[in-house]
């Protein structure tokens, strides 16, 4: 069977952030069988994909984002396509969640979102062209079912942030959304168990979240913008 492709995004040059595994691997995926040109990066490089590189990206650093950006802009060319998917999570109780874990999340969830599209934005508007998509969370609106203030938090201040760049870009051709995904099944979720009722049935997978990425990337989506796209199973109706 022949690969099932989204149209809209042949020879568009991407940028995925923590790109190494879950989802952020499967955005990929999609995105380079479609026909993208895609920088794949995360804190350690990893493997180039087809017509594509591997680079590092610590989206905790300035220097890190900036060179790495710079190192895709010299090679694939102007970054239209940024997919902002490094994150992490940590759980704790709140009289247990330190302020160290605290920065920690808001600046790899939340800041690092912030370094890289203040970094790429401006050159899409530049060209009349791009797209920010940002993974989101179901716990960045209802406050999530498991103790992690600091990532719910990250996760709502993302989601806003993308709607803020929409509106600040809605003039020059470049779209900001997020998708707002809940249980998916990566590496991230192994540890947690209790699970609430799923109305469709299942688990997400990382394919589920990709391809709504991949619509949002694409040049089909221009009158979508500010939006923020539930992949949870129906979990969250709102
Ligand atoms: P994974 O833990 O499998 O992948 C996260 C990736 O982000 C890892 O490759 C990780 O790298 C990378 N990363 C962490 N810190 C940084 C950093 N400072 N700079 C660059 N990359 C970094 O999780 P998922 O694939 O599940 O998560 C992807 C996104 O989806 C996250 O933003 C997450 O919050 C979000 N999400 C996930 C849900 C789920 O149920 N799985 C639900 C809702 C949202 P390393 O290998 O070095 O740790």
């Amino acid at each position: 069977m022949s690969p099932v492709l989204m149209p809209g995004l042949d020879g568009r040059v991407a940028l995925v952030t923590g790109a190494a595994r879950g989802i952020g691997q499967r955005v990929v995926g999609i995105l380079v069988d479609s026909g993208a040109r895609v920088a794949a990066s995360d804190v350690a490089t990893p493997p180039a994909p087809p017509n594509g590189i591997g680079l590092a990206i610590d989206v905790t650093s300035d220097e890190s984002v900036d060179a790495g950006i710079r190192s895709v802009e010299e090679r694939l060319g102007t970054v239209q396509i940024l997919v902002l998917n490094a994150g992490i999570l940590r759980m704790a109780a709140l009289e247990e969640h330190s302020a160290e874990v605290w920065a920690d999340v808001i600046d790899t969830n939340l800041t690092g979102a912030f370094r890289c599209a203040r970094r790429c934005v401006p050159q899409m508007a530049r060209t009349g062209w791009g797209r920010v998509i940002a993974i989101g969370s179901s716990a960045g609106k209802n406050g999530g079912s498991v103790p992690a203030a600091a990532y719910a938090s990250s996760k709502a201040g993302v989601m806003c942030l993308m709607r803020n760049i929409a509106r600040e870009y809605a003039g020059y051709g470049v779209t900001a959304n997020a998708v707002a995904p809940s249980y998916i099944a990566t590496d991230m979720i192994a540890g947690i168990v209790d699970a609430p009722p799923i109305p469709v049935g299942r688990i997400g997978t990382p394919d589920d979240v990709a391809w709504a990425v991949a619509f949002l990337a694409s040049a089909h989506s221009s009158y979508i913008t500010a939006e923020i796209v539930n992949v949870t199973g129906g979990i969250l109706v709102d």
